[in-house]
């Protein structure tokens, strides 16, 4: 068997292409410009490439790109007045503060100190407790461009057996959720799980969000399962240069899998996407005017 490939790229430029017309279309029927306030701390350089790229997008879909670099020495104190302040400011509809934050700063009251409304990355305590108890709160970018590609992948996944491997905050967990929803059997697995292979062997459905260069081995992949690789990890080259390599050994997956995502190019695109999809979510909420819907397409 030889895998489908799931190309993320090219799902999150057709969700892109349906955002600016959304866009478009709130401005001229409502006066409306959605606008996302992104805030960078010091001088990660991923964190500048993914602040660059989500600024670039921002403006290419027509909203408004707010950029706020601050310097790593920054206080805690000063990061919250500048949250605050983007709290109250009505030309912001989402707040987005690049992680990590340098070791002095507590991320878990910047984060809290976000407006839910305007948590566009949706890791505030009130969004993840919407997500868990079934509410209408904003969901992180990540999981839920996963869950996009999927559906678009396997229409109704009720009754499969889904495996993600990782529990953090901002993917494994939330994906649970969302997996949840829609009516899969969940298994999250981690570094404490007792045979990993055995548990990623069940799957329909497998998630590898762990952060380790394809820890999940391609003879696990059981065969017809749809594989979704969040991973990014970056691997230095004989000439110097570096590549991208997923959590995925994506070549012998590829052997087993009905589907699967490459990196790069597959979910890292989409996480884009939805971020400007939140962004206009939020935007409308805030103004108390229809969400627009996605075209059928998407
Ligand atoms: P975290 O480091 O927060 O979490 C990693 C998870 O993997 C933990 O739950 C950990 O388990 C688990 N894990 C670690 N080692 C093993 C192992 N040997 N066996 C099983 N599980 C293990 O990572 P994130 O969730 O933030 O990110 C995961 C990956 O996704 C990274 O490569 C990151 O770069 C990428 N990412 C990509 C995004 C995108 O846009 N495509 C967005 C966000 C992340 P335990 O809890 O027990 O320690």
């Amino acid at each position: 068997m030889s895998a489908d490939l799931i190309d993320g790229k090219a799902f999150a430029e057709k969700l892109k292409a349906d955002i600016a017309r959304q866009v478009s279309a709130l401005k001229e029927q409502y006066d409306l410009t959605p606008g996302l306030a992104v805030v960078l701390v010091g001088e990660d350089p991923a964190s500048q490439i993914y602040v660059r790229n989500k600024n670039k997008s921002t403006a290419a879909a027509g909203m408004n790109s707010f950029e706020y670099p601050m310097e790593s020495n920054v206080s805690e104190a000063e990061l919250l007045d500048l949250v605050a302040r983007l709290n109250n400011d009505p030309a912001v509809h989402g707040i987005l503060v690049q992680l990590p934050l340098p070791p002095h700063i507590n991320e878990a009251a910047v984060i809290d100190a976000i407006a839910p409304e305007k948590d566009v990355d949706g890791f505030h305590v009130i969004n993840s407790g919407l997500l868990a108890t079934g509410g209408n709160g904003m969901v992180p970018c990540t999981p839920l461009g996963c869950i996009m590609l999927l559906r678009d992948r396997l229409g109704d996944m009720s009754g499969l057996e889904a495996v993600i491997v990782g529990r953090s905050n901002i993917v494994g967990k939330p994906m649970a959720q969302l997996l949840l929803n829609e009516n899969c059997t969940v298994t999250i697995a981690h570094s404490r799980t007792r045979d990993l292979a055995r548990v990623v062997g069940r799957a329909d459905i497998v998630i590898a969000a762990v952060g380790r260069p394809e820890l999940v081995r391609g003879s696990w992949i059981r065969d017809g399962a749809t594989v979704i690789d969040v991973g990014i990890n970056r691997m230095a080259k004989e000439d110097g240069k570096s590549r991208l390599v997923g959590d995925v050994e994506y070549a012998e997956a590829a052997k087993h899998a009905a589907a699967i995502t490459p990196v790069p190019g597959g979910v890292g695109p989409m996480t884009i996407a939805v971020l400007l999809k939140n962004t206009v979510t939020a935007a409308c909420r805030q103004a108390n005017i229809p969400e627009p819907e996605l075209s059928s397409d998407v």
